[in-house]
């Protein structure tokens, strides 16, 4: 089991998965990069959400829209206006904050001190806190009512609480920096807008009828305040993003049946079932737009978190987009005779949480002959590495039938040939890239009368096999689909 945050973040710079950006400069807050194994970690992890979103439904079409888009589309989706969290500064440190999870922190202690009372009061107050003009007056009466200190000094000399918006903003063309003139763009903060307003090309192109559906798989950019929890929080980051488009009428339903359906894609993923939850979010705290919304939570060593959103945006994104551009963003429906704006049930998953998560679930110390060994006990499908294949000394007859055998799995397998030390250590290495089989060619298996044989050896119990070379990929490809 994964006790601590800083665990997963050694083993993954360790083993290659995922480096701090810009490392040999100090690195830069918030932003990740993946080395070789984490590039295919989260590839494998990209492709089994495209194949189950787009290959298994007949009615799910892909898209892939730029990064950038028109200004238009932030002020029709409320995002100039309302994508924001409010800060605040520390005026001893210069350290930002958010004010909200101040708070939260606070009403989280007073819950364990078993001040229940005090502590519902604050969420009370939380909850009901507002703003004018950027300025969040309610949450900074809070602060200084209840003397909340920064976490880490203690001090108590706090900025007022401003509302801070999360998209990151630059401008096209050779203009003079620091205007605020027509030319402003925005790198998107979801990829759910790049959807919708593509609603009608691809409705016009694709020939789908409604219920139907768009995925996309893209980066998504968002100047977060607090970002101190790994790839949990990125300033730069990937969404897997679906948004499905129904009658209007048929959303109750279609919504509970993306939810599951989404749970299920987590458990198949090989996610154990008593660290995933949903968690509804209550009538009174959905966001404007939304009719029902829902996480998925995964148990992570920071506590239950969202991997995961399923929401009910009604026909608040079409219709905004229609009344914005007066463009006709509507379904004719030919059967009823009727026309109307299709509701929007969307499924919005963060890649890199999910990344997070299957390596946290897949992390394992046990104690094998008096040694710790450490294993990722992934899904095989997810595996960076499928197959390592072993000489077992350098001698070239061995090391010959080994590179053959890579040659030939190197078509349908991403696999690894390694002959340097030990076969423990190639073993062990293997166990922590979370690779399911090892193949090891030895004198016993070439020097024997008839068939080649070499051994195959299985990560999770330590068992292995003799199987002829001939029979090897068979029992490869039985073991990756079982
Ligand atoms: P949170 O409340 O945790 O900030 P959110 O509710 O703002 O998340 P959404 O806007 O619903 O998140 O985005 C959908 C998904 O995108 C989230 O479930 C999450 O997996 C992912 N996501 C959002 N923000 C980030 C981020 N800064 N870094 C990594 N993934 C993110």
């Amino acid at each position: 089991e994964l006790d601590s945050l800083d665990t997963l973040v050694s083993l993954a710079k360790a083993r290659g998965m995922i480096y701090q950006s810009s490392e040999i400069y100090g690195g830069l807050g918030a932003v990740y990069d993946y080395g070789p194994l984490g590039v295919e970690l989260k590839r494998n992890i990209r492709d089994f959400w495209w194949k189950e979103m787009t290959q298994r439904h007949d009615n799910i079409v892909g898209l892939d829209s730029a990064i950038f888009m028109h200004p238009k589309v932030w002020e029709a989706s409320g995002h100039l206006d309302g994508f924001n969290d409010p800060m605040i500064d520390d005026k001893q440190s210069n350290k930002r904050y958010r004010a909200d999870m101040l708070i939260e922190n606070e009403i989280a202690k007073l819950r364990s001190k078993d001040k229940a009372e005090k502590a519902d009061e604050l969420q009370e107050l939380l909850d009901t806190a507002g703003s004018r003009n950027g300025v969040c007056e309610d949450l900074y009466e809070i602060i200084m009512e209840n003397e909340i200190r920064a976490p880490e000094s203690g001090a108590f000399e706090w900025t007022e609480v401003r509302q801070f918006n999360l998209m990151f903003k630059t401008q096209f063309g050779a203009t003079s920096s620091g205007d605020d003139g027509d030319d402003a763009v925005y790198l998107r903060p979801e990829t759910a807008q790049g959807i919708f307003v593509n609603f009608k090309n691809v409705m016009d192109t694709a020939r789908q009828k409604v219920p139907f559906g768009i995925a996309q798989v893209g980066k998504a950019f968002r100047n977060e305040v607090v970002a101190r929890q790994f790839v949990f929080r990125m300033r730069e980051f990937e969404q897997m993003e679906m948004q499905y488009f129904v009658e209007p009428g048929t959303d109750g339903e279609s919504y509970e049946n993306w939810l599951s359906e989404r749970l299920d894609w987590h458990k198949a993923l090989g996610i154990r079932e008593h660290k995933l939850r949903t968690h509804p979010h209550p009538e009174d705290k959905l966001a404007h737009y939304a009719e029902a919304a829902a996480d998925i939570q995964y148990e992570y060593p920071i506590g239950w978190q969202e991997v995961e959103g399923v929401h009910n945006r009604t026909d608040f994104d079409l219709s905004q987009h229609k009344e914005f551009s007066g463009k006709k963003l509507e379904y004719y429906d030919q059967q009823q005779q009727k026309r109307y704006v299709p509701y929007v049930i969307e499924t919005s998953i963060g890649l890199d949480r999910t990344v997070m998560m299957v390596l946290c679930d897949a992390y394992r110390e046990e104690e094998v002959d008096g040694d710790t060994r450490t294993v990722l006990k992934l899904n095989p499908e997810l595996a960076p590495t499928k197959v390592g294949i072993f000489p077992l000394i350098k001698k070239d007859k061995l090391q010959d039938l080994a590179h053959k055998i890579t040659d030939e799995l190197r078509e349908d397998y991403n696999v690894l040939y390694d002959e340097s030390g030990s076969i423990g250590k190639r073993y062990r290495r293997q166990d922590e890239a979370g690779t399911p089989f090892c193949v090891t060619v030895d004198f016993d298996g070439v020097e024997s009368e008839g068939e080649d044989t070499v051994t195959i050896r299985y990560r999770d119990d330590m068992t292995q096999d003799r199987v002829p070379v001939s029979r090897l990929k068979e029992v490869i490809d039985d073991k990756m689909s079982s």
